[in-house]
C-alpha cells in the first residue's frame, strides 16, 4: 500500500481563498476583520513565522497590526499593550508569539487576552469551551489536523485515535475535538509504556512529540490515517556540509507503505496552523458583532 499524501498546502490555500471571499463581503458591509501579532525578541524563527502570517492576514483582505517589543520587556508592559488591544475595536484577533522571554509569564498573558479575541484558543475559557462542547475559538493547530483528517475521512465516530503528546496547545484540544468526532481516543506521552504497541492499535495516528521522525512503519497500523505535527530541525550532509532540512515526527517513507494516507513534513500541518489563525480571526469577527460566520 502506498499513502495518500495529504496536501495542506493546497487545502490551506483553498482555506484562504474561502477565508478571502468571505472577508470580501464582510468588507461591503463595512467590517474588515483586523488580527494584532506582537512578538517580543528577535528569535530568527520566530520573526520569521510572524513576518508570514502578517503577510497572509493581508492577503486574505484583513488587516494586520504587528506589536514587535524588545527581549527586554517586563510582564508589566506586555500585558499592557494586550490590555489596549483588547480595547482596540479594530483588532478582532490577538497572537502573542511564543516563547516569551523569562521574565514573562505566558500564561498570565494568555490569560490576559479577551477569550472573544484569543484567535490561538489557548484562554481557558476557550479551552473550557472545546472541553465542554460549547462553540469557541480553538486552538489553530489541532483544528487544522482535523480538517486535514476530514479530507480523506467524512465520518470519524467508532475509530481509535492515539494522540501522541499531551501539550496544551496540539496534544489536549486534539484529543478533545476527537472525541468530539466519536472516536475512542487516547493520549500517549513520554511515561507511556510501550508506544508503539499504543500506537499500532490506531486507525488516525496523530504525532506531536517533537523528536525527528521517532514513530517508526512498524508502529503504523495498516490503513491508519497518520498526521505528523512534528517541526524538527536536522542536519543533512547530504545538501552539503552544515546544511539542515525539517522533518517531522513520523518517518515518512516507512509510514507512507503502511498507512492509508498521510501529512507530509513540510506541506502538511504546518501551512494549515496558519489557514486556521485566519479563520478563527474571521470568526471572532463575526461573533463579536452577531454577524453569522460564513461557510
Ligand atoms: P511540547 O514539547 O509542548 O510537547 C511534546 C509532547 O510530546 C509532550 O506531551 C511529551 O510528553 C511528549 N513526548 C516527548 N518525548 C516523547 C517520547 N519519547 N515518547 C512519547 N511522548 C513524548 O510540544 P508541542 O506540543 O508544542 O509541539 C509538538 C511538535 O509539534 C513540535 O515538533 C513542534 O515544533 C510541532 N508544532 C508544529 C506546529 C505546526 O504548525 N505544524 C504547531 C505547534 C507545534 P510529556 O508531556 O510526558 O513530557
Amino acid at each position: 500500500m502506498t499513502a495518500t499524501i495529504i496536501d495542506g498546502k493546497a487545502y490551506a490555500e483553498g482555506l484562504c481563498a474561502r477565508i478571502a471571499n468571505a472577508v470580501r463581503d464582510l468588507s461591503g458591509q463595512g467590517v474588515t476583520p483586523g488580527l494584532a501579532v506582537v512578538i517580543v525578541g528577535e528569535d530568527p524563527a520566530s520573526q520569521l513565522y510572524v513576518k508570514n502570517k502578517a503577510r497572509q492576514t493581508v492577503d486574505v483582505g484583513m488587516r494586520s497590526f504587528k506589536h514587535v517589543l524588545p527581549a527586554s520587556t517586563s510582564e508589566a508592559e506586555l500585558l499592557g499593550l494586550v490590555a489596549q488591544l483588547n480595547a482596540d475595536p479594530a483588532v478582532d484577533g490577538i497572537l502573542v508569539q511564543l516563547p516569551l522571554p523569562k521574565q514573562i509569564d505566558a500564561q498570565k498573558v494568555i490569560e490576559a487576552i479577551d477569550p472573544t479575541k484569543d484567535v490561538d484558543g489557548f484562554h481557558p475559557i476557550n479551552a473550557g469551551k472545546l472541553m465542554t462542547g460549547v462553540p469557541g475559538l480553538i486552538s489553530c493547530t489541532p483544528l487544522g489536523c482535523l480538517l486535514l483528517i476530514q479530507s480523506v475521512r467524512r465520518d470519524l465516530s467508532g475509530l481509535n485515535a492515539v494522540v501522541v503528546g499531551r501539550s496544551n496547545i496540539v496534544g489536549k484540544p486534539m484529543a478533545q475535538l476527537l472525541i468530539a468526532q466519536s472516536c475512542t481516543v487516547t493520549v500517549a506521552h513520554s511515561r507511556t509504556r510501550d508506544l508503539p504497541e499504543v500506537c499500532r492499535e490506531a486507525d488516525i495516528l496523530v504525532a506531536a512529540v517533537g523528536r525527528p521522525e521517532m514513530v517508526r512503519g512498524d508502529w503504523v497500523k495498516r490503513g491508519a490515517i497518520v498526521i505528523d505535527v512534528g517541526i524538527n530541525r536536522v542536519s543533512n550532509p547530504a545538501a552539503g556540509e552544515g546544511r539542515t532540512k525539517v522533518v517531522g515526527d513520523v518517518a515518512y517513507a516507512e509510514a507512507a507503505q503502511v498507512a492509508s494516507a498521510i501529512t507530509p513534513v513540510p506541506g502538511g500541518v504546518g501551512p494549515m496552523t496558519i489557514a486556521c489563525l485566519l479563520r478563527n480571526t474571521l470568526e471572532a469577527a463575526c461573533l463579536r458583532r452577531g454577524i453569522p460566520m460564513p461557510q
